[in-house]
């Protein structure tokens, strides 16, 4: 149940209460906390994000290595540097043995979930997805592996799920279906994005969904419907982060996301899922050089450092200026710790579940009908 949509004349300081205390506010609310302006709201809202934070999760981050193994994508999304129609990106594909490869090495920086994300890539057929999830599933055994390869059948999620798959990222990137209609072509649609992350929730994958803050023509209306849909999905993860034009799109003249914006926003989910695992996003650090470290302070709980080879990293361009392009993973990681251990939190090197998520219950739900009738 939500709070239906009303007026509101509370001001800030007793809205930011009422969603500390109940998790909810009505839609005109949750309005004006998004678009608030004043440093007063927002650091309200961070300090009552961080205490939430603290009690559910201590002073834990959670590292998520990221893989980028495809820049290929077949989609169009108006906003991203990959889109097909960019034919001044650069395309690369890894191998399995690069992305083992690449595993290997965070492995070792004690990373124990890598997130594999690409372009929508049909190279990658669901037998080489599988293949290579099951590798790194058989050489790491106590670590998660997360996909973020975008819209896929229902049948192709379960094999990737039987393959050892247990975490996906779709962000639904808006929940409004006007304003996915600003930001995506004809062929695409919200209700199918919403209906595959449905699919995977029920299949029984940790699921993420999420947003870009401040995309073009995006109002407070339109954040408003993502954070019901959340509501309606309960995502074990959310992650947001702000728009950032890239110079060869159709939006490449567009202003950015603010990062006072996604900062009272990574507040508000933080008090209305408090369970949830948030990133602090490469974008967040891309706007704002300390970004990430305020998203920490803000509430989030997860930094997810970059694993990619270093000689492909600058090709996967979603959005300009991406940082972190020339480093080693290994500098990425002793820099991300330093960066965490700055704002008084620790790194912790587990596999970072979400609290409800019973490893029995994913064992359970990824055995095939017949060796659960045997066992
Ligand atoms: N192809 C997959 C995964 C790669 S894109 C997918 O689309 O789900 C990963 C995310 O990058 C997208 O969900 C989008 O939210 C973000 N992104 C793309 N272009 C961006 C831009 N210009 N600014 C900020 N984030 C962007
Ligand atoms: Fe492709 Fe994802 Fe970029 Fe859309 S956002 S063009 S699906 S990589």
């Amino acid at each position: 149940m939500t709070k239906a949509a009303n007026e509101t004349a509370l001001p800030l300081k007793a809205l930011t209460e009422e969603l500390f205390l109940t998790g909810d506010l009505c839609d005109a609310g949750l309005a004006a906390l998004i678009s608030s302006e004043d440093e007063e709201t927002r650091s309200r809202l961070a300090a009552r994000a961080r205490e939430t934070t603290v009690a559910n999760y201590g002073a834990d981050v959670y590292l998520r290595g990221l893989i980028e193994f495809s820049s290929y994508c077949r989609n169009d999304c108006f906003y991203c540097g990959l889109r097909r129609s960019n034919a001044a990106a650069r395309r690369y594909r890894l191998s399995k043995e690069e992305i083992l490869d690449c595993c290997r090495r965070g492995y070792a920086l004690d990373f124990r979930t890598f997130v594999l994300q690409s372009g929508e890539d049909e190279y990658y057929t669901d037998e080489l997805l599988c293949d290579i999830i099951s590798s790194i599933r058989g050489e790491f055994p106590d670590c998660a592996v997360t996909l973020s390869i975008g819209e896929k059948e229902r049948a192709s999620y379960e094999k990737y799920f039987r393959a050892g798959a247990e975490r996906y990222l779709l962000r639904e990137e808006t929940g409004s279906p006007q304003h996915y209609a600003r930001l995506h072509p004809p062929e695409l649609s919200l209700e199918h994005r919403l209906n595959c992350l449905r699919e995977l929730k029920g299949i029984g994958y940790q699921v993420g969904c999420g947003f870009m803050v401040g995309s073009p023509r995006q109002t407070p209306k339109d954040i408003v419907c993502d954070l019901r849909f959340f509501q309606e999905l309960q995502p074990q993860m959310i992650g947001i982060g702000p728009f950032i034009s890239h110079k060869d799109t159709p939006f490449a003249a567009c202003r950015n996301g603010t990062a006072a914006m996604t900062l009272r926003l990574i507040s508000i989910l933080r008090l209305m899922f408090p369970k949830a695992l948030i990133p602090a996003t490469t974008a967040l650090g891309t706007i704002s050089p300390c970004g990430r470290e305020e998203g920490l302070m803000a509430g989030a709980n997860v930094v997810m450092p970059n694993l990619s080879p270093v000689g492909v990293r600058a090709k996967y361009l979603l959005y300009d200026g991406k940082i972190c392009t020339g480093d080693e993973a290994a500098e990425c990681r002793c820099c991300m710790q330093r960066r965490i251990e700055s704002v008084g939190r620790r790194v912790s090197v587990s596999r970072g579940d979400h609290p409800d998520f019973g490893c029995r219950q994913r064992i359970k739900k990824a055995a095939p009908e017949s060796s659960r009738a045997a066992s």
